[in-house]
């Protein structure tokens, strides 16, 4: 938008006055980013209805991308740089006395999220929008976000993260748009006059589903999307309604949008989960269709106009809710509510890990939503009656939805939608031809890739401005809105000039955060050291431990021969576990409990230092991935469906320590094998393994010394307050078997290190492994995965082409 410093000084003292009814002068920095929220929405309003009239005109196909979470970071910034005004309004606060980053941190970070599932539900919004995608996102307004960090002697403990205490600037309640979802009760099938079967209720429960709305701006193209975030409240009551049990009734129903699970890759079979899913689906399926039928065209064309995603398994009752309003509510046969419903879904696959595979038992789902139970019977008759005919009766059984007394959500996803993706080559390949191998007899068609990605905007032009304007200086800024134009800084690999200049600004976000973490911990860090960076939620496949173990290795290595020739590293972690997962919180108490052991450790000389910062979450990353030299990516390979961090850290000059895993597979296949480091097991390998059983983890304890002497440190006492964990941790790798492979890939793991720690000191030449990956990274823009989604799968108009 055009806006003149001038123009914007009027009216922030104005909105000031209107707001507070004060000067400037007198406002707090919360009064201030209050304002400043404010004008910014006053500004993008005017987009937004416009917006909404073009789609409704022009009868536009829309998408509607629905998911649980939505872990969004703060928006200020994110807004002023889509609204192409950043910098005529930091120019303008900085006249006015006020300095922009200070109030930008009066901004609450909403969690609505666990983790990458719900920072690429972000990212894909901000991208929908910035290409010109009818795309909007559809999911739950959490009272609470993810729960806020704290580490008490080194242990995890969890607070509530009350993000709505101040309110919510950036939202709107549209109260006029609320609709009803039912709950319980009892339903039955009665025969009518014309002789169709239609339901009947009784006794159901009235939840009022109220959307609160949420600009979604594109990158300078005037075009506003929508979020919509549903809260679950009291319908207005009758006067006979008593005092005690409407209390009663109001805890229950605004329970449903009280706070996110906080289980990330981890199943929680729990009533008020399955609540929460159909209540999101619920309304947002009904909202859909009531907007539908303003455009008045017949709901047999509905594919036409709509697109619903499925982001992992969590909204599969899209399904039977569509099923549900299409034969009870526009009185569909089968068959045509059938067509239009599988037209319209797709579902995305996040994950193989059978522990985070959706199953609800049907006692509960059947108790809990009684039509919609009905429905996905009929659903599941339908398809092992027809597939039966077709296909063996092992395959038919292995791919029903209802089975031993559970209803299997990603079943249910899979044959209600056209179209099923994974979140990169190897997992889609993993999905095709082994988890989900029958699904893909059956419908060979509707499987698909789309490699996850990430908005260059937050996670470059934001998070990391220096390197944003040496790259604007050497190659102009194309990029920003054709990524892969990132590729045209390979020109300059063997300009010297430039790669001290990249190993300048590098050294500077280092010592930006280094400033950050003595503030918050009161740790010196050196930076010149190597940033050795993992950041992502505690899950044993991660495979922090392996990170752990090595780190103890080198601390042995020095306590032997001090003089070692090591360059010094800083090892940062970031990472929150789920509260239930207790072996992961075992695994943050060991890292804490080294890091003292070694942080304070003078005869090591500093060479080495830990660093886990408190409460990971988006706006930690932004601050720690501008400062990395090192991508921690190390997952036992076909563990990770993607990843999305690795490419983050990639765009901002950080080398890739990895598996062959998820994305990281791409990642090698774009920088080439010369700079990325790779290591360790390879899928096939271990499938090998598990075909054969052969992996005796203990044998590695017991040959080799390195790894006996790092092992034995946790139960001996080396380390510091942490006997129960160590011992704990211990057993699970030396004589329970060692699920994740962390023993069977230490030594390749520490001779990738080996090899960092040489390839650092050649400064150039790190530079350039770089520059490489920065020109890389822009084919892992979710700007190029959402417009394959909007062509291969939605099928919705987008202006600009795939790559
Ligand atoms: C990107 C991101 C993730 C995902 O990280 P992975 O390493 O891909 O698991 C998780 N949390 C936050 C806050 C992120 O920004």
């Amino acid at each position: 938008m055009d806006l003149s410093k001038r123009k914007f000084k009027d009216d922030y003292k104005k909105m000031m006055t209107e707001v507070y009814s004060m000067d400037i002068s007198e406002a707090e920095p919360t009064e201030q980013f209050f304002v400043l929220g404010n004008l910014v929405r006053t500004y993008s309003s005017k987009n937004w209805s416009h917006t909404n009239q073009v789609y409704v005109e022009n009868k536009q196909k829309q998408t509607y991308y629905f998911s649980m979470e939505f872990l969004l970071g703060r928006m200020l910034k994110s807004n002023l740089l889509n609204l192409g005004i950043l910098n005529t309004v930091r120019d303008g606060l900085y006249d006015l006395g006020i300095d922009l980053e200070t109030i930008v941190q009066m901004e609450p970070d909403p969690g609505l999220g666990n983790g990458g599932l719900g920072r690429l539900a972000a990212c894909f919004i901000d991208s929908m929008a910035t290409s010109e995608i009818p795309g909007h996102g559809n999911g739950i307004r959490f009272k609470y976000g993810l729960f806020k960090q704290k580490f008490v002697n080194g242990y995890q403990v969890e607070l509530p993260e009350n993000w709505l205490q101040n309110g919510n600037v950036w939202e709107t309640r549209k109260m006029h748009a609320a609709v009803t979802v039912r709950l319980y009760g009892k339903v039955w099938l009665e025969k009518t006059a014309s002789g169709v079967l239609e339901p009947h209720y009784e006794g159901a429960q009235k939840v009022l589903a109220v959307p609160y709305d949420t600009a979604v701006i594109g990158y300078k193209n005037d075009v506003v999307n929508t979020l919509r975030l549903w809260s679950a409240e009291v319908p207005a009551q009758d006067e006979s309604t008593d005092y005690w049990s409407f209390i009663h009734q109001r805890n229950q129903i605004e329970s449903i949008s009280e706070v996110l699970y906080p289980d990330d890759s981890n199943y929680e079979g729990r009533l008020l989960r399955l609540k929460q899913e159909y209540f999101f689906v619920s309304a947002g399926v009904q909202s859909i269709i009531r907007h539908y039928k303003k455009m008045r065209v017949p709901m047999l064309h509905l594919a036409e106009k709509v697109a619903i995603h499925i982001n992992d398994t969590h909204p599969a009752l899209s399904v039977p809710e569509l099923m549900r309003i299409l034969l009870d509510e526009e009185k569909m046969d089968w068959e045509h509510a059938w067509n239009v419903t599988v037209n319209v879904m797709s579902y995305t696959n996040h994950t193989i890990m059978s522990e985070a595979l959706e199953k609800w038992p049907i006692d509960m789902i059947s108790t809990l939503l009684p039509r919609i139970y009905q429905i996905i019977c009929e659903i599941d008759r339908r398809f092992t009656m027809k597939m039966s005919t077709l296909f063996d009766p092992s395959i038919v059984e292995r791919t029903r939805i209802i089975e031993c007394g559970h209803v299997k959500m990603a079943h249910l996803a899979i044959i209600g939608s056209h179209s099923i993706n994974g979140v990169a080559q190897l997992h889609t390949t993993i999905l095709k031809e082994k988890v989900l191998h029958d699904f893909y007899l059956i419908y060979p068609s509707k499987f698909n890739n789309k490699t996850n990605g990430i908005t260059q905007r937050r996670w470059l032009m934001l998070a990391n401005e220096p390197l944003c304007n040496l790259i604007n200086r050497k190659i102009g800024n194309d990029w920003e809105t054709t990524p892969t134009e990132l590729k045209m800084l390979k020109a300059f690999r063997d300009d010297e000039k430039t790669l001290i200049e990249l190993a300048k600004i590098k050294h500077q976000n280092k010592e930006r955060f280094a400033k950050h973490i003595q503030k918050t911990m009161g740790l010196v860090l050196n930076p010149d050291a190597i940033f050795d960076v993992q950041i992502k939620r505690l899950h044993a496949y991660k495979r922090q431990l392996l990170n752990l173990l090595h780190i103890l290795s080198l601390y042995f290595q020095l306590k032997d021969h001090p003089e070692a020739d090591l360059h010094p590293r800083v090892f940062i972690f970031g990472a929150k576990a789920a509260p239930s997962y207790t072996y992961a919180k075992q695994i943050i108490k060991l890292i804490n409990s080294v890091a003292d052991l070694i942080n304070q450790d003078t005869t090591i000389k500093e060479k080495l230092k830990i660093v886990f910062v408190e409460n990971y979450g988006v706006s930690l990353a932004e601050k720690i991935i501008p400062a990395a030299d090192i991508s921690e990516q190390i997952s036992l390979a076909s563990k990770e469906a993607s990843g999305t961090s690795n490419m983050k850290l990639m765009l901002n000059g950080a080398i890739t320590l990895a598996t062959l895993d998820g994305a990281n597979v791409e990642i090698r296949d774009r920088v080439g094998s010369n700079n990325i480091i790779i290591f360790g097991l390879r899928e096939e390998e271990v499938y090998q393994y598990y075909h054969d059983g052969s992996y005796h983890s203990k044998s590695y304890y017991d040959r080799n010394p390195v790894l006996r002497r790092v092992l034995n440190a946790l139960i001996d006492g080396t380390i510091p307050d942490a006997e129960a964990e160590g011992r704990s941790v211990f057993d699970s790798l030396v004589y329970y078997g060692d699920e994740y492979f962390v023993l069977r890939d230490f030594d390749a793991y520490s001779a990738a290190q080996k090899q960092i720690d040489q390839l650092y000191r050649d400064t150039l030449k790190w530079q350039r492994m770089a520059l490489i990956n920065i020109a890389g990274a822009g084919t892992f823009s979710s700007d190029y995965t959402v417009q394959q989604y909007a062509s291969q799968i939605w099928d919705v108009f987008s202006r600009i082409r795939d790559i």
